[in-house]
């Protein structure tokens, strides 16, 4: 089996042309003046505020009584705006501090200001530290639309992954691996040289020996099964790229900036420099960051930006074992989802479509939002979107360039995987998973081409709070009726499943109850993933309708 590249080199149709943007200062003054508007404020009915989300504390609000009110008067006041005293102030006189039951900020100061003994009434403000390192000085940034689009490139502001306020919780962790199975990564390229040395033992240990005894002689990089050493250099640029996007080193006053300023790179050569490579050195790969693992390095995801022949010559039954493998062991595999414009539910394309739950096939988005052109897509079985037109990164010989191909997409979900491992890393594979598939941005571009009908968004994923998404995943739009037909869908509310779904199969009126339970159908307990069978003996072949007792439906044409 060949599995060839999906990057495809394009010339770099645009250069840097905005300034970096030093966002906290600005965010500072903005608040500053919000809060002195309200000095002074009279006690004259004033006109509602425009109060900016995240720039005050939701469900509290300040407020400064006139000397002299009376005590049945503050307490009047209090009961119009159904709030209580959370605390009173003594050097500012008469001021007290109020929580919220019932209305809204702006609904409680419009009552509060409408009294003559109140002297003013406001949120309580958010105050930042002036914090201006978390926009990264490196020189490229500003040409990486993807992490922080500003119409730079022509694109629409917003279509990007919204990683400058993803770095405001986390920049990653030296703590956190990442696996990239690839061709190799330039590992002495000087944004990458701190970030890919996962194994400190072989770093730091006696050449020609195995250090830390896992199997491998001098291991500090990770390994190159297809060549049979434990030099993964890069010989293409590819894998070096999809590196950079998940960790170049951030802040180092050079060259582009990964999702995660720190990360550490387990590169695995899977690939020749004309970007084929084998099932055999995959596997080993995939067993090797088990290897790792065991040694407790926290490795969270492998990035495979690659993919089989078209048809299902790209299926291999080991390769489909080794990533069950890696899902015992809590490794993600993040897969792109090809470069043939095709189907994926109607045209198996491997290893993205792999029906083992850790798998995250990614379409590539561009700055628009758009599903690229040579995307592959399907509502079935590709996740979500990520960028994947004209992204800058890393390449071999201490070099950058701009390529695209969902082989750049599928970085930024490994990148994003990466920064949550390292914000909590207690996280298992499933809620890293739907952290990332609940946490990204619904775009209409991809509502009928992926699972989620999101493009990913760091941010989003980091600071997930009741995000619903669900998706049917089995069957695909044609299925063979012989033997029980597999059903299940995605249902979570960001890291945790949903409610179990139920689903009604017309004609026939079939009810089958979906169960995370881990056992029979489905192949992992608790995931997020809910699973049943379709039992149709004798085998009654045509177009049926499933209906989700979410309201997602779903279409499948049974053959017998
Ligand atoms: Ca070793
Ligand atoms: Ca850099
Ligand atoms: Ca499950």
């Amino acid at each position: 089996m060949q599995q060839t590249h999906q990057g495809t080199r394009v010339p770099a149709v645009w250069r840097p042309r905005g300034r970096r943007r030093i966002a906290m200062v600005s965010l500072c003054v903005a608040v500053a003046a919000v809060a002195g508007a309200f000095a002074g404020v009279s006690t004259a009915a004033t006109p509602d505020v425009r109060l900016a989300k995240g720039s005050y504390v939701p469900g509290e609000v300040l407020v400064r009584f006139r000397d002299g009110a009376s005590a049945s008067g503050v307490a009047a006041a209090h009961a119009s705006a159904a709030a209580t005293v959370l605390r009173s102030f003594t050097s500012v006189s008469n001021l007290q501090l109020v929580r919220l039951s019932g209305l809204s900020v702006g609904g409680a100061l419009a009552k509060y200001r409408q009294r003559s003994d109140v002297l003013y009434a406001e949120p309580n403000q958010i105050y930042r530290i002036d914090d201006v390192e978390l926009t990264p000085n490196d020189p490229f940034y500003a040409s990486m639309y993807n992490l922080n689009n500003t119409g730079q490139t022509g694109g629409t502001p917003d279509a990007d992954i919204d990683a400058l306020e993803a770095w405001n919780v986390t920049t990653g962790s030296n703590a956190v691996y990442v696996g990239v199975l690839d061709t190799g990564v330039d590992w002495d390229h000087p944004d990458l040289v701190n970030n890919t040395k996962p194994n400190a033992a072989e770093c730091n240990g006696q050449a020609g020996q195995d250090d830390d005894a896992n199997g491998y002689v001098d291991d500090c990089h990770g390994i190159d099964p297809l060549n049979g050493d434990t030099n993964p250099m890069d010989d293409n640029g590819h894998g070096t790229h999809t590196s950079g996007t998940i960790g170049a080193i951030g802040n180092n006053n050079t060259g582009v900036t990964g999702i995660n300023w720190n990360v550490q790179i387990i590169a695995c050569k899977t690939h020749d420099p004309s970007g084929n490579g084998d099932a055999a050195a995959l596997v080993e790969c995939l067993q090797y960051m088990e290897i790792m693992k065991a040694q407790g390095k926290n490795v969270v995801a492998t990035n495979n930006s690659y993919g089989g022949c078209p048809e299902a010559c790209g299926f291999s039954q080991a390769l489909e074992d080794a990533i069950a493998s890696n899902m015992d062991e809590g490794i993600l595999f993040v897969a792109s989802a090809g470069n043939d414009a095709a189907n994926n539910d109607t045209t198996l394309k491997y290893p993205a479509d792999y029906f083992v739950p850790n798998v995250i096939a990614v379409a590539a988005t561009d700055d628009d939002d758009l599903l690229a052109s040579f995307s592959n897509f399907g509502t079935n079985t590709v996740s979500v979107g990520a960028p994947g037109v004209s992204v800058r990164s890393t390449v071999w010989n201490n070099s950058y360039t701009y390529l695209s191909g969902t082989s750049m997409a599928g970085p930024h979900v490994a990148g994003i995987a990466g920064l949550l491992a390292a914000q909590d890393p207690s996280r298992t594979w499933s809620a890293i998973r739907n952290l990332i598939l609940a946490g990204g941005d619904p775009k209409a571009s991809l509502t009928t081409k992926t699972i989620t009908g999101r493009r990913v968004n760091a941010n989003g994923s980091l600071t997930c709070a009741r995000r619903k998404v669900s998706g049917p995943l089995r069957p695909l739009p044609t299925v063979d009726g012989q033997d029980p037909i597999i059903v299940a869908a995605l249902n979570i509310n960001c890291a945790r499943g949903a409610r179990a779904p139920t689903v009604t199969i017309t004609p026939g009126n079939t009810v089958i109850q979906l169960k995370d339970d881990g056992r029979g159908a489905d192949l992992a307990g608790r995931d997020g993933i809910f699973s049943g069978r379709w039992n149709l003996l004798p085998c009654d072949p045509g177009a049926y309708t499933l209906t989700y007792s979410n309201g997602k439906q779903d279409t499948t044409t049974v053959t017998c």
